[in-house]
């Protein structure tokens, strides 16, 4: 067994968080049984369930947790029914969600997109501009660009009339940053990084081009193309295997990696991390399915628990640098899969080798193939 115990927090929070948890912890604890490594679990409330618990959406015993781990595993948070009945701020979403993001400097987010061949009907493009699977990792910048530049505001003209300002504004090493984790995410994959900008515009996205460019000769293995974002929007839906990981500033990466994630057909089949600060050995990271706590569903054994997992996977690559074994979690999403086994957002009654099944289920059959 390697010495090294990698500490995680588990974040389950509300609706269907604490099932599909449940599940991508079974996994977590099969893959250090098969790969002799050793992880220190500690499961903490947050959201609705850090209100019941503790009065607060992120209490002060789960965020201490959180400071005292190497990543954290996070399900979702928030409740329709009860979020109006306090105020904005103290929210799950706000509260603990956007409070997590700032405290740990979150700066990269990264979306993957697969769609594998046996879920094309789930997928909204025609099969053959399908290839052979859909396999997009959306790589997006999370705290600079025109979310957060300043000025922000919107002026009285005096006459009635008003004028909104947004700024969008980027630094070298805020773009040289982000780039550089584009290009390592790239080398684990196809090595290959399309930079989305919108040079013949936008001063930054000249200023976008020239730094990518120039981080780009730190990687001389991966190949680079830039591709103007309306051009990038479109080639999504046209010919969406043309791309490996895509690189962008925050508010185009923001619809543009809610474009691809449409390719997959389902919120219960994407996974999610946000990246923080990196150091020799890791990167502290923020892993999570890209939906929500699904309130429709929680509590029915019918929810997905593969973007949890996928989450899984995710932590082990981005932060443990632990290949094998994500490889070997996605390899065993892949099988259950394959195996034709469906919770019923993914499934169809037109496909005949397919079983519907519950989260339990598919958790376990993904918990054997590992
Ligand atoms: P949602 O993502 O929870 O649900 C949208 C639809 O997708 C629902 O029909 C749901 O059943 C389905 N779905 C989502 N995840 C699924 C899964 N794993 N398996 C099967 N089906 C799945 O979005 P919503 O209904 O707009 O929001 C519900 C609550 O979640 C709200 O309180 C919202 O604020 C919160 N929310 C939290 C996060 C987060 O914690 N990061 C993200 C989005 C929404």
């Amino acid at each position: 067994m390697s010495s090294k115990t990698y500490r995680i927090a588990a974040l389950a929070g509300d609706g269907i968080g604490p099932e599909v948890m449940r599940e991508a912890l079974n996994v977590l604890r099969a893959i250090g049984t098969r790969f002799s490594l050793s992880f220190e679990i500690t499961e903490a409330p947050v959201g609705w369930a850090g209100i019941d618990a503790a009065g607060k959406a992120l209490p002060d015993a789960t965020l201490e947790l959180c400071r005292n781990s190497d990543s954290i595993l996070f399900g979702s948070v928030g409740l329709p029914d009860r979020d109006p009945t306090i105020p904005k701020d103290q929210r799950p979403e706000r509260a603990a969600l956007l409070r997590i993001r700032k405290e740990f400097g979150l700066f990269a987010n990264l979306r993957p997109v697969q769609l594998p061949k046996a879920l094309a009907h789930a997928c909204p493009l025609r099969p053959e501009r399908q290839g052979d699977g859909i396999d997009i990792l959306v790589v997006r910048e999370l705290t600079g660009g025109m979310y957060f530049g300043q000025p922000k505001k919107t002026e009285d003209l005096g006459n009635g009339q008003q004028r909104a300002i947004d700024t969008m504004v980027y630094t070298t090493p805020e773009i040289e940053r982000i780039a550089h984790v584009g290009f390592k995410a790239a080398r684990l994959r196809r090595k290959k990084l399309t930079s989305i900008d919108k040079a013949n515009v936008l001063e930054n996205g000249v200023l976008w081009r020239e730094v990518v460019t120039r981080v780009g000769k730190e990687y001389p293995d991966v190949a680079l193309e830039h591709m103007f974002v309306d051009n990038g929007a479109m080639q999504l839906m046209l010919r969406p295997t043309q791309f490996d990981v895509v690189l962008c500033e925050n508010m185009f990466g923001d619809i543009l990696s809610d474009e691809a994630a449409a390719l997959a057909g389902s919120l219960g089949m994407l996974p999610s991390a946000s990246l923080g600060a990196t150091s020799a050995e890791q990167t502290f990271g923020f892993y999570e399915p890209a939906g929500g706590t699904a309130p429709d569903i929680a509590g029915k054994d019918l929810a997905n628990p593969i973007a949890q997992i996928l989450s899984v996977a995710l932590m082990l690559r981005y932060s443990f640098g632990l290949n094998a074994a994500a490889d070997a979690v996605d390899a065993a999403v892949g099988k259950a899969i394959a195996q034709g086994l469906r919770t019923g957002d993914i499934h169809s009654a037109t496909d005949a080798a397919a079983r519907r099944v519950g989260t339990r289920e598919m958790g376990a059959a993904i918990v054997a193939a590992i």
